[in-house]
């Protein structure tokens, strides 16, 4: 193994022990395996899986934090990757155990062992919330030096969202249309435009829709003011859309997504819809229509390399989803700020809190 020799015998990591409940702890800074590298953690974004924990979802106690910017600062012998000491790099925190039949079958974003738990009792979790964690090398991606650490955590969002576009199949000119302007919601707008679309945003929020525009939108509709699908279809001779997203809305848009894709179109649905409900849709409407309606869930390994050369290039700007960053020591606070339905990310930043 090959490490820094200045390395801190303890670290402080982040644990969720109860609903609102965080405590900072302090423990080793833990040895690699062979196939594992030592990351000094820069940068963790609180997604909403981590929100989830924190309202009280657990089961507890969790280690939180999947969306990782740190800094290499040991390597197990085995490991084969490219990023070397002192690189800075992205985590993909999915555990692939490589052997379940999803794995195999080369669909390893959907391993069955991703959220396995140790014993009841037992801390599990991504483990981003801290001064250091462990990754297996292939869980770990370069970025250049040049890019921010806040903007470098958001790798994953990023990854997710080049995998749900690159299922549509977009080609230059074709109309996408994108259900809900959160951050997800605007990551698609931002990348289907980098495919040559033109890009229909159907959002109730005026606010958020000012917002879309400003992130490249080129048209924008307020769903709850008039049909969706008829603005849809007046924008494109009838026809309905290439593309049509679902990144947020509930049941009743999903339809509405369905309904204003055209012929041979793809429906993506990228967002979950809470509580579990079904939906309806016309048969024989898919069956003349040959739509495909697919979902996306997380990232894989080519989306997250994409991601990680797309903000490595500067293809994407990520600061605008950057609305807070607040040390780990007030992770509390960013829990309260990442509430705020207004805020797009908060960052937590472990070490000394000094961004780059
Ligand atoms: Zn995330
Ligand atoms: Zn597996």
């Amino acid at each position: 193994m090959s490490q820094r020799n200045d390395l801190p015998k303890t670290m402080r990591r982040a644990v969720f022990t109860g609903p609102g409940q965080i405590t900072l702890e302090t423990v080793p800074v833990p040895v690699p395996a062979p196939d594992q590298m030592l990351i000094e953690v820069k940068a963790v974004g609180l997604c909403t899986m981590e929100q989830r924990f924190y309202k009280g979802s657990g089961p507890y106690p969790f280690l939180g934090g999947h969306e990782i910017a740190g800094v290499v600062r040991a390597r197990g012998s085995a490991v084969m990757s490219e990023a070397q000491l002192g690189d800075l790099v992205t985590v993909a925190q999915l555990t692939r155990c490589g052997e379940c039949y999803f794995c195999r079958r080369g669909l390893d974003h959907l391993c069955v062992h991703a959220d396995d738990q140790p014993a009841p009792g037992a801390a599990w979790g991504p483990g981003g919330l801290a001064d250091f964690m462990l990754a297996r090398g292939y869980e770990v991606y370069r970025l250049n030096p040049d890019v921010p650490y806040e903007e470098g955590c958001l790798t994953e969002p990023l990854a997710c969202c080049t995998r749900s576009v690159g299922r549509a199949g977009i080609r230059f000119g074709d109309t996408v249309v994108v259900t809900g302007a959160g951050i997800m919601g605007l990551l698609h707008v931002k990348l289907a435009k980098l495919r040559g679309a033109r890009v229909i945003v159907s959002e109730p929020s005026a606010a958020r829709r000012r917002v879309a525009e400003e992130h490249g939108a080129d048209l924008t509709v307020d769903p709850t003011a008039g049909s969706m699908v008829d603005f849809v279809r007046a924008q494109t001779d009838g026809r309905g859309a290439e593309a049509v997203f679902y990144t947020a809305g509930g049941p009743r848009t999903v339809e509405d997504c369905i309904k204003a894709t055209v012929k041979g179109g793809t429906v993506v649905l990228y967002g979950s819809t809470h509580p579990d409900p079904n939906v309806s849709l016309n048969a024989n409407g898919i069956h003349y229509d040959e739509i495909t309606i697919t979902g996306t869930y997380r990232q894989d390994r080519e989306s997250f390399r994409e991601a990680a050369r797309m903000i490595s290039l500067r293809e994407v700007d990520m600061r605008p989803f950057v609305s807070a960053v607040v040390p780990l020591s007030d992770v509390d606070r960013g829990f309260k700020l990442a509430a705020n339905p207004e805020n797009y990310r908060v960052i937590v930043v472990p070490g000394t809190g000094a961004g780059k």
